[in-house]
């Protein structure tokens, strides 16, 4: 039996890295899913006739996370495409490192409108369908520096922060309507977004991870097939890390 199977998946971010192991997980699993990017037209093109071939059912929507009108448009698409919406997969997000000196206006706020406002906007945008329905996971990507913070990532590390707060919030909020909320936090996964780290740095994370390897898209994507799915119905307002073992409480 396959875990999604009947289920309709939004994952906002997944023309590449965790997002698309995701999307490519959910697929495999019987979900039929929705996706989004910002920029990436071509890749997501060609994401979605791979996904299409392999038998899957999949929409895509070139939608900027970080734009509240979009992520309505996009919540609109699916309802009407496949006519109701099971799971929510908040994983859009950026990086724009630098010091406190360093750290301008834009620089916090494009993060923070990236990564922590987007969750806020699908989550508002979809609530109704959800509590109609009386049933959903939303599903939201935070990171363990959200729990432990790091010099140089202030702003990415306050909006991973804040996604815990509301995942938190959300999932008192709507538990008694059947809605469950919870938080995936990975630690070092191998995508383009930590690709350009120098050696160095590189070095000292894996010294700090006990399994001795960086994660893969697909470590990531196996919790969230867990968190999709019926097998974690009594399961809500946690935060599960997929580190390698990196931050233990
Ligand atoms: P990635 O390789 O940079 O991929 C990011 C994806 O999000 C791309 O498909 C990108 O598409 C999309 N995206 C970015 N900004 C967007 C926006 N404003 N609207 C819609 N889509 C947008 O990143 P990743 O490493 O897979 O990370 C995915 C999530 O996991 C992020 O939330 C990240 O913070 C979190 N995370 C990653 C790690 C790690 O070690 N990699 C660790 C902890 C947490 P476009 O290029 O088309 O915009």
């Amino acid at each position: 039996m396959k875990l999604l199977e009947g289920k309709v998946a939004l994952i906002t971010g997944a023309t590449r890295g965790i997002g698309k192991g995701i999307a490519e997980a959910y697929v495999a699993q019987g979900a039929k899913i929705a996706f989004t990017y910002r920029s990436s037209a071509e890749k997501a093109k060609a994401f979605e006739d791979e996904l299409k071939a392999a038998g899957g059912e999949c929409i895509s929507f070139q939608a900027d996370a970080a734009d509240f009108a979009a992520t309505e448009g996009v919540i609109k698409g699916i309802i009407e495409a496949y006519g109701r919406l099971d799971i929510i997969v908040n994983n859009a997000g950026i990086t724009k490192d630098t010091l406190m000196l360093r750290m301008d206006l834009e620089k916090w706020q494009s993060v923070l409108d990236t990564n922590l406002n987007s969750v806020f906007y699908t989550t508002k945008a979809a609530m109704r369908t959800l509590l109609k329905q009386r049933s959903g996971s939303i599903i939201n990507i935070s990171s363990v520096v959200g729990l432990q913070g790091n010099a140089g990532q202030a702003n990415y590390a306050a909006s991973k922060a804040g996604i815990i707060g509301f995942t938190k919030s959300v999932a008192r909020e709507i538990g008694s309507r059947g809605i469950r909320a919870n938080v995936v936090a990975p630690g070092f996964i191998a995508t383009e977004m930590t690709a350009e780290l120098p050696e160095k740095e590189l070095a000292t994370w894996l010294e700090g991870i006990p399994l001795k390897r960086a994660g893969s898209p697909e470590d990531v994507a196996q919790l969230c097939v867990f968190l999709g799915s019926d097998m974690s119905t009594y399961i809500t307002g946690q935060v599960m890390n997929v580190d390698g073992g990196m931050v233990m409480a």
